[in-house]
């Protein structure tokens, strides 16, 4: 098998939807890469007294429709092929939701489980100080991702605001409430998921009371998906994984047992009173609604034909490959794109920038019903435009995303 591309996989989405669209030549070729991109290295002094030198990229997509927003990753793995399709698929998400942002994402090479504190501090501050004036709440504004959390987010703005000389809350996203930091963006990616899959739930005939959920990947998105899908709605959370195994109970986790055991073990593996399952047997279950929460490529063309489930809700950016996309839309499942699914996390985000810059803090309550707005909203243009092109759900969210970051760049006169 060719090693896997997401940025070709965007690529050929992108082509897709040039095809449905009838896309103007100039648009589409701009839509195909990336507007700027910035690699960086970083040295760092470590515990034991040497100097590591880490690689960060940041990719700002494109910022037609406002400055570039996006998470910043942690990860072993990280590659820019991957931080190019992660932005590109930032700006569609921004576009979708209509928040007047576009789309960009960083990732720094380490290994945040090998670190301490204070390692991670060091980079953090070291990445901001390289990239310098190229981030800024009108400029790009990171925000949290795989392996990255509040606490980077703080320090973050923290060198930031030392560099400007002033307080600049603005400059990045999800951090801690006591620093500018947003009610409600804690759960907000998992809590968007479930207003959007709660739509597609009522499209679908399926009953949330008592529907069985299994949740790939036990991070930030994870755990809320599990919580909440519990809590909200009163689902079953037959099966759960991470990185180091899986676990099912046919009678239904309690998805604060699992986060508990996750806390003190490394792992939701192991959970007395479950069965062990492996991630592979996790996508094949017998649930209503599966949710991939964790990376990329995980439904590929080899699997894809096993998913049982009614409903696929992507809490993970591209989780599942375009062979697997066909294979779900031919087997007539409902699959809730990554753009769309998992972009409460960036629409509190945004809320959270609004706050800072007014100054003024909206409580709870208010997020939850913005925020559901926009996700109901969304969900249903998706919906209309699928059945109006006679396409599959990502195809028409491409169609949605990408109308609103052509005309305006159309506007601007770049196309
Ligand atoms: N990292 C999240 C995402 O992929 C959130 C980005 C943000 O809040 O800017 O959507």
């Amino acid at each position: 098998m060719a090693e896997f591309n997401p940025f070709a996989v965007v690529q050929q989405q992108v082509d897709r939807c040039a095809e449905i669209l009838k896309l103007d030549a100039g648009v589409h070729d701009m839509l195909r890469r990336p507007m700027r991109e910035v690699w960086v290295s970083l040295p760092v002094r470590m515990d034991d007294g040497s100097t590591r030198v880490f690689q960060g990229f940041r990719v700002q997509y494109n910022d037609a429709r406002g400055p570039t927003k996006g998470g910043l990753r942690f990860h072993p793995e990280e590659n820019i092929d991957t931080v190019r399709a992660l932005a590109a698929w930032m700006t569609w998400k921004c576009a979708l939701m209509d928040i007047p942002l576009g789309g960009g994402k960083g990732g720094i090479v380490c290994n945040p489980k090998e670190m301490s504190q204070g390692e991670l501090e060091r980079v953090s501050r070291a990445y901001v100080r390289a990239l310098g004036r190229l981030i800024g709440p009108d400029r790009d504004v990171p925000a949290p991702d795989v392996y990255t959390n509040p606490q980077i987010m703080a320090w973050m703005m923290d060198e930031y605001s030392r560099l400007e000389g002033a307080n600049q809350f603005g400059v990045i996203t999800g951090k801690p409430p006591a620093l500018g930091g947003s009610a409600g963006r804690g759960d907000a990616t998992a809590r968007g998921g479930w207003y959007v899959i709660r739509e597609a739930a009522k499209e679908c005939g399926t009953d949330l009371a008592g529907a069985r959920v299994a949740v790939q990947g036990y991070g930030n998105a994870g755990y809320y998906a599990a919580h909440l899908g519990h809590t909200l709605f009163g689902c079953k959370v037959v099966a759960v994984s991470d990185s180091r195994g899986g676990i099912l109970a046919e009678e239904g986790l309690d998805p604060e047992h699992v986060a508990a055991h996750k806390a003190e073990t490394g792992s939701v593996a192991g959970l007395p009173g479950t069965e062990p399952i492996s991630n592979a047997e996790l996508l094949g279950l017998e649930v209503d609604i599966l949710i991939p929460a964790a990376l990329e490529n995980v439904l590929t063309g080899e699997n894809a034909g096993d998913v049982r489930a009614s409903i696929v809700a992507e809490l993970a950016n591209g989780p599942t490959s375009p062979e697997a996309d066909s294979i779900l839309h031919r087997n007539g499942v409902h699959v809730l794109p990554d753009f769309l699914c998992n972009a409460g996390g960036v629409t509190v985000s945004y809320f959270e920038m609004v706050q800072n810059l007014y100054m003024f803090y909206w409580d709870e309550e208010e997020v939850h019903q913005r925020l559901d707005a926009k996700m109901t909203t969304a969900y249903h243009a998706v919906l209309e435009t699928a059945q109006r092109l006679d396409v599959n759900m990502r195809e028409a969210a491409y169609a949605v995303a990408v109308r609103h970051v052509a005309e305006a760049m159309q506007l601007r006169g770049w196309v």
